[in-house]
């Protein structure tokens, strides 16, 4: 029986991920066929993105799974129409992207590198930066992509802190969980990074409560979800010096608006969801590898739980 697999995701990325698909795809053994056009009835499985054409999953009567290019699942896990298993998208080059652009945007603050780059005055004023074992690193998020910069950066030597809802044990990290953990995970932070996913409990998880617990004159670093921060909150305490600074990749509505405070506010680095992208090569690996499993019974990888949102 040949597996119907509709590419769905954005139409103009289909011609870079046609050919490493069918490459992935090729490797599994398992017979395939690979469009962006099938009868609904006929699909079995749909590889799936945010901005997708299809919004009903009704008329796929007969698909085993929805196989989601993005680890973020907030546009399709709370889709009522969807009742086949969702996976989302893990490794696919996305960790590997989050741990350069996280460790990055931590040793720009880390370092002070700003007054060196832009440095109007020409002061020679040698004040050299503490090391990394004497800077507080708190990661609001310790999953897939959390873990691994919290591990990154343990092991350039920051104090690293982190917070999820269930208890982990991480070599080198401090790990808290739960709604009672998230205090002791902020408190006296340096720098806050969050890779919590967009879900209703996870919504202003930085707001005027939890920044305030912060150290004086902490850096914010979002490449999560625009929704996990209280914008106004971050901005009164941005006005206040409690943040000195925040570098915010993804926001509440994208495109980021023209006239949104964010772009001109001298505290606030601005970068356009470009964190960590899914590369086509090593994404397509996933996705056929859980078309090998679908088609061999077996349980898919990456599976959501709609409950939770993530
Ligand atoms: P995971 O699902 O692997 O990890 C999510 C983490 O958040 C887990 O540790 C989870 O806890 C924790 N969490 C979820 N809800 C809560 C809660 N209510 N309280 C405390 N902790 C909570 O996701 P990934 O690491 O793969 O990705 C994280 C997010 O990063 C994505 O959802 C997406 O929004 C964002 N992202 C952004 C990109 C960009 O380019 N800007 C690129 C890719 C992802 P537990 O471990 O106990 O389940």
């Amino acid at each position: 029986m040949t597996a119907n697999i509709l590419f769905a995701a954005r139409p103009d990325s289909w011609a870079e991920y046609e050919k490493p698909l069918r490459t992935a795809l090729e490797k599994t053994g398992v017979s395939y066929s690979l469009s962006t056009e099938f009868p609904p009835e006929e699909v079995d499985y749909i590889i799936y993105a945010p901005n997708s054409e299809v919004q009903d999953f009704t008329p796929f009567t007969r698909a085993k799974a929805v196989l989601n290019l993005w680890a973020g699942v907030e546009h399709v896990a709370p889709n009522p129409t969807l009742d086949i298993p969702l996976a989302r998208m893990v490794g696919g080059g996305l960790t590997e992207g989050m741990v350069e652009w996280v460790t990055g945007h931590t040793l720009r603050h880390h370092l002070g590198m700003d007054a060196h780059i832009v440095n109007p005055s020409n002061h020679w004023k040698p004040s050299p930066p503490p090391l990394a074992y004497e800077r507080s690193v708190t990661i609001l998020g310790l999953g897939e992509l959390g873990r691994a910069c919290a591990t990154a950066l343990a092991g350039l030597g920051f104090a690293v802190s982190g917070w999820s809802r269930s208890p982990k044990m991480i070599e080198g990290v401090t790990c808290h969980h739960g709604d009672s953990g998230l205090k002791d995970a902020i408190q006296d932070a340096e720098i806050i990074i969050l890779l919590l996913p967009n879900t209703p409990a996870t919504e202003n998880t930085l707001n005027a409560e939890t920044l305030a617990l912060t150290a004086p004159g902490a850096f914010v670093i979002n490449p999560g979800r625009g929704t996990l921060i209280d914008d106004d909150a971050l901005l009164a305490a941005l006005e206040s010096g409690q943040i000195a600074h925040a570098t915010l990749d993804v926001f509440r509505k994208e495109p980021l608006p023209a006239d949104h405070p964010y772009w001109s506010h001298p505290k606030v680095t601005v970068t356009p969801h470009i964190a960590s992208d899914t590369r086509p090569g090593p994404a397509s690996e996933v996705i056929a590898e859980n078309v090998r499993r679908g088609e061999e019974g077996a349980p898919f990888l990456h599976l959501v739980d709609r409950s939770a949102g993530y």
